[in-house]
C-alpha cells in the first residue's frame, strides 16, 4: 500500500501528536494520531488500515495516482455553480476593483434576462441531467437591484416545483452596506446559504480602502449588518491584504473578537490578497504564506473559523458546469473576465456557444501538473493571474512553495484545537 501524491500530509505537534492526512481529490481530512500511526505501520489495526483505504487515504503500490488524479479532474459533476451579476453599478469606489475597468459600470439585469436565465436553468436540467444548483448573486453590487433577484427567485421556485429532486441553495456576494429587514426576511425564504461581505480590516483601513461614493463610511454600515443578522443568517467576511501587511489582519482579528465574540458560530473570515489590477503589476512576498499560517492560527484559537479559500479558492474556469451571465446575459468561464467582451463565450439569448468557448475548454494547464500535490485545487494557477502577469491565459503561474506551506499552515491550526 502507499500515499498517492495527491495526499497532502501534515505532522501536528503538542497535545495532538499525529497526522493529518488531505485528499486533495476529495477535499476528505482525517487525524490520524501518534499512537494509531504506529498501529497500523505494524500492520495491527486493519479496521483503521481499511478506513484509510476506502477513503482514498492510501491506495495499492501498483494503481497510477496520475489516472486517478485525471479521472478526478476530468469527470462529470451534476452540479450547476451559477452566479448571476444583476448590475455593475455600485455604490462604492474601490481603488483595486478590477471591474472599474469595465466599461458597462450603469448596466442592471432585468425580468427578460432573467427569464432566459431560468429557461437555461431547465436546460441543464432536463439535458444536462444536472442534480444540484448552487445560484449566487454578485454584482457591481447586486443589491443595488434587488428587484431582479426577487423576482428571479420567484421564478426559480416555480420552476423547481417541477423539478422537486434538485436540491438548490443560493448565496450573496455583497458590499454589505445595503443589507435591511426586508432583504434578509427575502433571501431567508429561499434555502440562503450564507452571505459574503468583504471589510478590509478596522474602520480606518477599510473606509481608507473602500470608499463609499457619497463619502459617509462604510465600515459602520457593513459592521451594523453584521451586527444585526449574523444571529440570523451565516456571515463570510472577506478581508483583503496587500503582500506585506499580512500583520493588518491581526488587529482586525482581535476587533471581530471583542465586538462580534457573541455570533462566532456565525461567522467565517476568508484572507485573500489583492491582486493590483490598474497596471497589472502582481508582486508576492515569499514568506507571506508563514506569516499568514501564524495569523490563521491565531483566528483559530481566538474560536474563528477560517476558510480554507484564504489559501487557494479551488479553481471552477476548467468547468463546463461554473457559468457567470452579466446583466447583457453575457455568459463568462469566471468572474475576473466578466465585462471584457474579448471573454464572453456566449449569450443567454443564443442557443450556442461562440468559439470563445473553446478557448476555456483548451485550458489544458494542469495536465503538465498531474504530478503536483495541489493540482486538484490550483489546476495549473489562476488563468486570471496568468493574463495579467504573463499576458497569456494558457500559461503556468506557480506558487508551489508558498501554497503548500500556507495549506499546511492551515490544516495545522485547524486540527490543534478542534
Ligand atoms: S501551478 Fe504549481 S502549484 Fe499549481 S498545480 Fe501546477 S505545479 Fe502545482
Ligand atoms: S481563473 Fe482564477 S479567478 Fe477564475 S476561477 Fe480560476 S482561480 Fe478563480
Amino acid at each position: 500500500m502507499k500515499v498517492p501524491n495527491y495526499i497532502i500530509r501534515v505532522q501536528n505537534e503538542g497535545d495532538r501528536k499525529g497526522e493529518i492526512f488531505y485528499n486533495t481529490l476529495t477535499g476528505a481530512k482525517m487525524f490520524v494520531n501518534e499512537n494509531q500511526l504506529s498501529r497500523i505501520k505494524n500492520g495491527k489495526c486493519i479496521s483503521q488500515l481499511e478506513f484509510l483505504k476506502d477513503k482514498g487515504f492510501i491506495i495499492e503500490d501498483n494503481c497510477d495516482e496520475d489516472k486517478i488524479t485525471y479521472k478526478a479532474l476530468t469527470r462529470f459533476k451534476p452540479t450547476y455553480n451559477l452566479t448571476l451579476i444583476t448590475t455593475y453599478d455600485c455604490n462604492m469606489m474601490c481603488p483595486y476593483c478590477f471591474e472599474e475597468n469595465t466599461t458597462s459600470s450603469l448596466a442592471y439585469m432585468d425580468i427578460t434576462v432573467g427569464k432566459k436565465v431560468i429557461e437555461r436553468i431547465e436546460n441543464k436540467i432536463v439535458n444536462d441531467k444536472i442534480e444540484k444548483l448552487n445560484i449566487a448573486f454578485t454584482g457591481g453590487e447586486p443589491l443595488l437591484n434587488f428587484d431582479i433577484i426577487e423576482n428571479f427567485l420567484l421564478l426559480l421556485t416555480k420552476l423547481l416545483v417541477k423539478y422537486d429532486k434538485i436540491i438548490y441553495n443560493i448565496s450573496l456576494i455583497t458590499n454589505g452596506t445595503l443589507l435591511n429587514d426586508y432583504i434578509v426576511n427575502q433571501l431567508k425564504k429561499y434555502n440562503l446559504k450564507g452571505v459574503q461581505v468583504t471589510v478590509d480590516g478596522i474602520k480606518s483601513r477599510h473606509d481608507g480602502l473602500r470608499p463609499s461614493k457619497d463619502g459617509t463610511s462604510s465600515f459602520d454600515k457593513i459592521i451594523n449588518s453584521i451586527e444585526k443578522y449574523a444571529k440570523v443568517i451565516p456571515f463570510a467576511i472577506r478581508t483583503n491584504y496587500h503582500y506585506g501587511e499580512e500583520n493588518i489582519l491581526l488587529e482586525w482579528i482581535d476587533y471581530l473578537d471583542h465586538n462580534m465574540g457573541d455570533y462566532k458560530k456565525n461567522i467565517s473570515l476568508k484572507f485573500r490578497n489583492i491582486m493590483d489590477t490598474n497596471n497589472y503589476s502582481y508582486s508576492r512576498n515569499k514568506n507571506s504564506n508563514t506569516i499568514i499560517g501564524k495569523i490563521f492560527q491565531y483566528g483559530f484559537n481566538k474560536g474563528f473559523n477560517i476558510l480554507e479559500g484564504s489559501i487557494c479558492d479551488k479553481c471552477r474556469i476548467h468547468s463546463n458546469n461554473s457559468e457567470y451571465i452579466d446583466c447583457f446575459g453575457d455568459i463568462y468561464r469566471c468572474f475576473m473576465f466578466a465585462g471584457n467582451k474579448n471573454f464572453v463565450i456566449g449569450n443567454i439569448n443564443e442557443l450556442e456557444y461562440n468559439e470563445k468557448k473553446l478557448v476555456f475548454d483548451n485550458l489544458k494547464v494542469w495536465e503538465n501538473c498531474i504530478k503536483c500535490p495541489l493540482v486538484a485545487i490550483c489546476a495549473g494557477g489562476c488563468r486570471y493571474e496568468a493574463l495579467v502577469s504573463k499576458g497569456n491565459i494558457n500559461k503556468k503561474v506557480c506558487d508551489y512553495q508558498n501554497k503548500l506551506t500556507g495549506l499546511q499552515y492551515y490544516l495545522k491550526s485547524k486540527y490543534k484545537i478542534s
